[in-house]
Parts: C-alpha cells; sequence; structure tokens
C-alpha cells in the first residue's frame, strides 16, 4: 500500500479521486457520515456554556503558588496574530523570514542581559525540558574531561521536576534539607560535596517564596569542588532588574517563559523552557542556533559538541513572540514587574499571618507558604475548596511537601489592593467557618458546576457524561 501523505515529487502531493481509492484500504473508509444535525444557535449555546464552566486568569484571582499563573496581556496576543509571524512555516526559506529571526535573536538578548547569562537557547517547550537539557550539557562537559560525576544535590524544597530530572539523566539525587529560616542548610551541603557531584540544582527564591540567602557561598563551594551549579529560574518573575543568576555565580538557568514573562500557561498547552549557560558551556547547546553576520541573520547547523536537538524546528515559536512582547511592553521598567510582585506577595502575608501559620517568618519574595495546620487534617483542601465558592481559584495546596497543611499562594504584579484585600478577608472569613462550622466548609464547593470529587476515581475513571437532571446521580464522580 501506498501511503498517500507522503511527499511525491512529481505530482507535488496532489492526489486524484482515483489515488485515494486505490491507496485506502476498504476497511479504512467510510460509506456514511452521520454529522449531529444541530443549529448554529445550538452549537454556540453548547460551547458558551461550556466555556462559562470552566475557571481562568481572566475570569477571577488565581493566585497558584509556584506556577505563576500571571495575568497574560491581550497585547502579546495581538503581536503573535500578526501575518508575517502567525503564518510563518518552520522550513521558509532564511531570507524571507529575516525578522522572525531577528526577533529570536533579540530575545536572547534580552534574556541574557535579564540573567546575567551569556548565551541562551530558545528550543526546550517547558521547563522540565530546558532542566533536562541542562542536566544532558552537564554530562557532556564532564564526559569531555573524563570525569566521573553521577550525582546531584538538590533541596527538599525544590520542584518535583529536579529530582525527576536528575533521575531521567541516570544521576543520584542527594537530598539537602531546609534550614530554620527556609534556606538550604549549608553544613549538609558542605558534607555532600564529593568528587562525584556533577551538579547542583536550586531554584532561587525557592519554592517556599525565600531568596537564598546563602547563594553566593553555595555557588563558590560548588564550583571549588568542580562542580556546576544549575538554576530553577521557572520563577524568575521575582528578580528582574534587582539581581541576576549569572552574577550569583549559576552556570545555567531555564526561565518558564510561560510563568515569568507572560505567555499562556495551562491546560497542558505550549510553553518555553528556555536554557541559559555561561560561555563554556555554550558549544554544547542545540543546534541550530540564530547568529548575526553583519546585518543578516542565520540559522546555524554548525553540530560540533552540540548534545543535539531537543525539540523540533526553534521550539514554540509564537510563545517566544509572545514574551518579546512582554518585555518590549516593560522596557527598562521590568524591574517594576519583580518590585509590585515581591510587595504584592508580602502584603498578603502580612494580612494573614496572625490567623494562618506561617513557618518560615520572613520577607518573602513573590509568593509565601502559610500552614492551615492548627485547623486539622485536610483543613488545606477544604479551604480550598471553600474558596471556590467565594470566586476565587485555590492556591496551590500540600506543597512544598516541607510544610504541612501548606497553602502555597503567589498573587503576581497585576493584582490590585481590593482584590488582596478581598482574597485575605475571604481566607480569614473561612477561617472562622472551619471553627464555627466544620461541616459546612467540609462539603464545600456549593457554587461551581461540580461539587466535591471523589479525586482519584475523578483521575482515573473519569465520567464526561451529561447526566439527566432527573436521575440520581449521588454517585457519579464528575458531572457537566
Ligand atoms: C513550573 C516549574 C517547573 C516545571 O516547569 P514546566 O514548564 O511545568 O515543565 C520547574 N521548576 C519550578 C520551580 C516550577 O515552578
Amino acid at each position: 500500500m501506498k501511503l498517500i501523505f507522503e511527499y511525491d515529487e512529481q505530482n507535488s502531493g496532489h492526489l486524484s479521486d482515483e489515488d485515494i481509492s486505490i491507496t485506502l484500504p476498504k476497511d479504512l473508509t467510510r460509506t456514511n457520515l452521520p454529522l449531529p444535525n444541530v443549529s448554529e444557535i445550538d452549537v454556540i449555546r453548547h460551547y458558551t456554556n461550556l466555556s462559562k464552566k470552566n475557571f481562568g486568569v481572566d475570569v477571577g484571582f488565581y493566585p497558584l503558588g509556584s506556577c505563576t499563573m500571571k495575568y497574560n496581556p491581550k497585547i502579546n496576543e495581538d503581536v503573535a496574530r500578526l501575518e508575517g509571524f502567525r503564518d510563518l512555516h518552520p522550513f521558509s526559506p532564511m531570507d524571507c523570514i529575516q525578522g522572525s529571526l531577528q526577533l529570536m535573536w533579540e530575545l536572547e538578548q534580552q534574556l541574557k542581559e535579564i540573567t546575567g547569562m551569556d548565551v541562551f537557547s530558545l528550543q526546550p517547550a517547558a521547563g522540565a525540558q530546558g532542566e533536562l537539557l541542562g542536566i544532558m550539557i552537564s554530562k557532556a562537559y564532564f564526559k569531555e574531561r573524563n570525569e566521573k560525576r553521577t550525582k546531584a544535590i538538590i533541596p527538599d524544597s525544590a520542584h518535583g521536576t529536579n529530582p525527576a530530572t536528575a533521575a531521567m539523566c541516570k544521576h543520584d539525587t542527594i537530598v539537602i534539607p531546609s534550614d530554620s529560616r527556609g534556606n538550604m542548610d549549608l553544613q549538609k551541603f558542605k558534607q555532600s560535596l564529593s568528587s562525584d557531584v556533577a551538579v547542583v540544582m536550586l531554584t532561587n527564591p525557592n519554592t517556599l517564596g525565600l531568596f537564598e540567602e546563602n547563594i553566593l557561598d553555595i555557588c563558590d563551594l560548588a564550583h571549588k569542588n568542580g562542580t556546576l551549579t544549575y538554576c530553577d529560574g521557572a520563577n524568575m518573575n521575582a528578580l528582574f532588574g534587582i539581581t541576576r543568576p549569572g552574577d550569583q555565580g549559576f552556570d545555567m538557568i531555564h526561565l518558564n517563559l510561560h510563568k515569568s514573562f507572560s505567555t499562556p500557561h495551562g491546560g497542558g498547552g505550549p510553553g518555553a523552557g528556555v536554557l541559559g549557560v555561561k560561555s563554556f558551556l555554550s558549544d554544547y547547546l542545540p543546534t541550530p542556533r540564530v547568529v548575526k553576520q553583519e546585518s543578516k541573520y542565520i540559522l546555524n547547523n554548525t553540530k560540533g559538541k552540540s548534545v543535539g536537538r531537543i525539540r523540533s524546528f526553534y521550539g514554540n515559536f509564537g510563545m517566544l513572540v509572545r514574551a518579546y512582547s512582554y518585555i518590549l511592553a516593560w522596557g527598562t521598567n521590568i524591574r517594576k514587574v519583580s518590585e509590585y510582585a515581591v510587595l504584592n506577595a508580602n502584603y498578603l502575608l502580612t494580612l494573614l499571618k496572625d490567623v494562618y501559620e506561617l513557618p518560615y517568618d520572613r520577607t518573602c519574595a513573590h509568593e509565601f507558604v502559610i500552614s492551615s495546620k492548627k485547623f486539622g487534617e485536610k483543613s488545606a483542601l477544604n479551604i480550598a475548596k471553600r474558596l471556590m465558592d467565594y470566586g476565587f481559584h485555590p492556591p496551590t495546596v500540600y506543597f512544598p511537601l516541607i510544610v504541612n497543611e501548606a497553602l502555597m499562594i503567589e498573587p503576581t504584579e497585576t493584582e490590585s489592593k481590593e482584590t488582596l484585600d478581598k482574597f485575605a478577608l475571604t481566607l480569614r472569613v473561612i477561617s472562622d467557618e472551619i471553627k464555627e462550622n466544620p461541616e459546612l466548609v467540609r462539603g464545600a464547593p456549593y457554587t461551581t458546576p461540580i461539587g466535591r470529587l471523589d479525586e482519584v476515581t475523578a483521575a482515573r475513571k473519569p465520567n464526561l457524561k451529561w447526566i439527566h437532571p432527573q436521575k440520581n446521580h449521588d454517585n457519579e464522580n464528575l458531572q457537566i
């Protein structure tokens, strides 16, 4: 059988009806096509009603810690929809796509300036993929130097993707506990620095929302041991224009453009986990690389020591356009993003810390972690569910794992004082409700399209059928 989608040079890909009947096996062809018979208004209502069952940052406050669900300015969308970007084909000849190559080149320069790194690859499609690339580069670097290093040091406050990445690259992970101030325990770190440690992976500010106070010492000690330093910069939005991981001593960093740089995020959509490195690691970056030669931009495919391609083409180009637009919109004022993010988080923290427990009582960065431990087991979950009744998306709960009944809150820079006040008041009201009427909070939410789910069953055996209103659906786990 001939594959009909195969590119045929003579026929330039065009197939006649005859070709199709010859090439398609009978059991794969249709004899009839039963399309639903619905009017335009029925379709409109169906999709409009579906959209109203969803919650997004355009609908209400979305204080999801670590994941930075920040507002995506609409200017980014306007720019990404310009024909020259939108209709671009990845195989276009270089002469026809000079503007797009220039955009990628300039974005790289901006990211270098913001982070203090020397070179960036825009290819990785997610934060986790940026990490994977970083550790692949670290492996290639040590292989070339004939050094056998097989361990990664990671603090216990790290995002789960860090140890997962280390494991994928066949590294053993050494977990370092956090000290009483929420930093990586420096003594334990020193003791773990043996000659077979390839890399230390740190998030700064860490997932407790705290700036790592010993960062200079950590990088210094690692380098003296011949160990590379990797910064998980998914949440770089606390540091813009204030301090640069490159200056702190990091050799590599990934950024999540779909968090810090306001490109869409969620629903498993396309992301961009760009990776920046210091110049001594630049030869290992994936190809192709956008290079400027006099006034022209070209794609350099020279393999050399490159670890190879990590994703098709140049990464998620549409995300690069949006991040570029975001950076240009702020210009040299980009420091304001971080100043407002940090101010908002500290303001909210101040409004809540007398009611909830604050395990690490320090000025926070762009996010903070409080505990609802004193309200009992499962209280963080119940509070999260009850918040939905008041029109808020719940924050991240039970992460990081080192805080019991953790609520991890990140307001981001765009929220107004009114929204923050309303959110804080709601969390205070819920804390009273738990004391006065615990059953009420345990049964929440009541106002959402679906109520409390058996979450394990809902995830493993989702029931997506429409439920007849007269049918008793007590046992159904998901009704839409
Ligand atoms: C989100 C996040 C990641 C993972 O990024 P993905 O794009 O989801 O793969 C890694 N580290 C930190 C600190 C994060 O917040």
